[in-house]
């Protein structure tokens, strides 16, 4: 009989159904439908930041079931508690290459080589940073990437929000609604969003637009109390006080394993046809923020991550 680590590491490992290919919400979920289904998914978390975007930040009040909020690491360390219970299995690992255009994927980590007859793929987006010395620490505690996460727990503060493009003038003006004052914070003299966004945003009383500026500092003990602006063009400095540090630069979907096999859009997210996460590739499927870029939320990334796992059984027992 095969011991427990051979049936997931040689080479010639029997074909697995699924193999999930991450581990934020989506990944998570998709893992625990597979499961129940019968399916003992491998699950891929990755080697530095198994449980997803989440693990970066404090407190989540969004995610449904938990109305007093529950801290991000503890949000994750459930999922993956109930994705294990049902039988997924865990393997803190990098995937590094696939080949997922045949009828048995071919899965692999520095060391080994997996197949499967179906992957759920759900590496999420990495949102740009800043690269600033306190702005990893400091994530959770003033220093956000989603306003819809986090606009909340700023009302009647003073908050920078950076970025010009759409997203960002959105995130600005969305903020006003709870913030007392929001900068928005541009390095040039004009933004790139659209004309009806800025027109919008130039009319709110509490946005103002801090021009041809970039924050070169951010301070404070256990949370933001002040950042330091250069401006662009003179090089000069200034504080700015602010309690909330809005990051809007972009994202990038974690896409680099699937360029050209998967088709992406032009953004580099991955396409699925509409109403199910099928990709162009049969028996792959594609969930949470690397196909999302218009809700980003972890209940959505839940969503999409069962809609994978309950594609996937469908493929399968077509197969079957
Ligand atoms: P992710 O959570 O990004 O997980 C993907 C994971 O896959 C990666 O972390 C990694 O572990 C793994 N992975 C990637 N590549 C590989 C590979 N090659 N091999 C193996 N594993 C790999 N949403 C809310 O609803 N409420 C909130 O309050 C909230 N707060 C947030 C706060 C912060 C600071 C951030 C950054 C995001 C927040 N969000 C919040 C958004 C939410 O976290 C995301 O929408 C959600 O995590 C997306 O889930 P996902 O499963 O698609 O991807």
């Amino acid at each position: 009989p095969e011991s427990p680590e051979s049936a997931v590491s040689p080479e010639d490992a029997a074909i697995r159904d699924v193999i999930v290919i991450g581990s934020g919400p989506s990944g998570y979920t998709a893992a625990v439908y597979a499961a129940r289904a019968s399916l003992s998914p491998l699950v891929f978390e990755g080697s530095v930041t198994a449980g997803g975007a989440l693990m970066n930040t404090t407190e989540v009040e969004n995610f449904p079931g938990f109305r007093d909020g529950i801290m991000g690491p503890a949000l994750m360390d459930e999922m993956r508690a109930q994705a294990e219970r049902f039988g997924a299995e865990l393997v803190p690992d990098d995937v590094v290459e696939v080949d997922l255009t045949g009828p048995v994927k071919v899965v692999k980590t520095a060391t080994d080589t997996y197949r499967s007859r179906a992957v759920v793929l759900a590496t999420g987006s990495a949102y740009r940073k800043l690269g600033l010395p306190r702005e990893d620490e400091l994530s959770g505690r003033g220093v956000s990437w989603c306003a819809t996460c986090d606009g909340f727990f700023f009302r009647e503060q003073a908050i920078a929000v950076v970025g010009g493009g759409d997203s960002a003038v959105e995130e600005a003006t969305f903020l006003t609604r709870f913030a007392s004052k929001v900068y928005l914070v541009h390095r040039r003299d004009e933004l790139r969003a659209s004309k009806i966004m800025q027109e919008r945003a130039f009319a709110d009383p509490k946005l103002e637009m801090v021009w041809n500026a970039e924050v070169a500092e951010i301070h404070g003990t256990d949370r933001v109390e002040s950042v330091t602006l250069r401006d662009t063009v003179t090089g000069e400095t200034r504080p700015l006080e602010v309690t909330g540090l809005f990051i809007a630069i972009g994202h990038d979907p974690r896409n680099e394993l699937l360029t050209g096999q998967v088709d992406l859009d032009d953004e580099g997210y991955v396409l699925v046809q509409q109403h199910s996460t099928a990709t162009n590739l049969p028996g792959v499927f594609a969930a949470g923020d690397l196909v999302d870029h218009v809700y980003r939320q972890a209940i959505t990334a839940a969503g999409t991550g069962c809609a994978a796992a309950l594609d996937a059984e469908r493929y399968l027992a077509e197969l079957d």
